[in-house]
């Protein structure tokens, strides 16, 4: 037990063998011992003379009458106690901060466990994506416009709007993750308002149903198809007038362009095509 490594007064206490007691008593060297009594056995704590050393030792109840006997011969004063309640309270004061540190580390990793539930289901809860798909046919003369840049080129695409695949695909994707609805929805391609629209409308629009829902977008990818011209250099220009539309960072439009192989109508160079991921949170 933890007591028996501490005397009464703090000092250190030194473990002896019951011979090597019996030894001490005979030699006069203990002054005054305390007997702490269990069920069968007895502990002693014992003080040295010419010192402030303290030793203890264990012996069984059936030994006590010749120790006690010893002790009395040997001048040593002797107390007698059955053992103390107060051994527990000291067992619980030293044990304490083991027992809190435990008690903490438990409670940490219900925590832990917790939060990691909460996050996963605040996650799932939370991130919504939406697909957008779009293509037009190409005709020559007509301006060629993506992204909201108008590019150089002979043929451009034709449509009730400005015909730009990208951002109709683009809005398809951010109202079909926010559930609602799609851009004939929104700009039906019969009423003459958004005959010749300039599409960055379009995404304005629904970047304004966006945040009348609370959702805030995290994430575009968006794949623009066409046989020529090359997009590519064009892209610094194109998420910023998307990224302008939106009112978000350029860092979260993500453009990427391919041809069709010379492959169908986009490969013969009659038409242009969209594909656009877009992720929303809940705010
Ligand atoms: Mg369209």
């Amino acid at each position: 037990m933890l007591w028996k490594l501490v005397s009464a007064n703090k000092s250190p206490t030194e473990v002896v063998s019951y011979s090597d007691f019996l030894q001490m008593i005979d030699d006069k060297e203990v002054l005054s011992s305390n007997i702490y009594l269990e069920a069968n056995s007895a502990n002693i704590h014992a003080l040295l003379r010419g010192s402030r050393k303290y030793v203890q030792t264990t012996i069984a109840t059936s030994e006590l009458p010749e120790i006690t006997a010893r002790l009395k011969d040997g001048g040593a004063k002797i107390e007698i106690s059955e053992a103390k309640n107060g051994d527990w309270t000291l067992i619980l004061l030293n044990a304490a901060p083991l027992i809190l540190l435990v008690g903490f580390c438990l409670f940490l990793m219900r925590q832990m466990k917790g939060n990691a539930k909460r996050a996963l289901v605040l996650r799932a809860a939370t991130a919504r994506t939406g697909i957008g798909y779009d293509l037009h046919r190409l005709e020559e003369g007509r301006p060629l416009i993506v992204g909201g840049i108008e590019l150089p080129f002979d043929k451009g695409p034709v449509g009730h709007s400005d015909g730009d695949v990208l951002a109709h695909a683009l809005c398809d994707a951010l109202l079909g993750a926010a559930g609602l609805g799609d851009i004939g929805t929104h700009f039906p391609d019969t009423d003459p308002k958004w005959k010749g629209a300039n599409s960055m409308l379009f995404l304005e629009h629904a970047k304004k149903l966006l945040d009348e829902k609370q959702f805030a977008i995290e994430h575009v990818d968006a794949v623009v198809i066409m046989e020529k011209p090359k997009l590519g250099p064009h892209f610094p220009k194109m998420r910023e007038a998307l990224a302008k539309a939106l009112s978000v960072g350029v860092e979260k439009i993500h453009l990427k362009a391919k041809t069709n192989e010379g492959v169908d109508a986009i490969g013969r160079g009659e038409a242009i095509a969209a594909h656009v991921v877009a992720t929303l949170t809940s705010r």
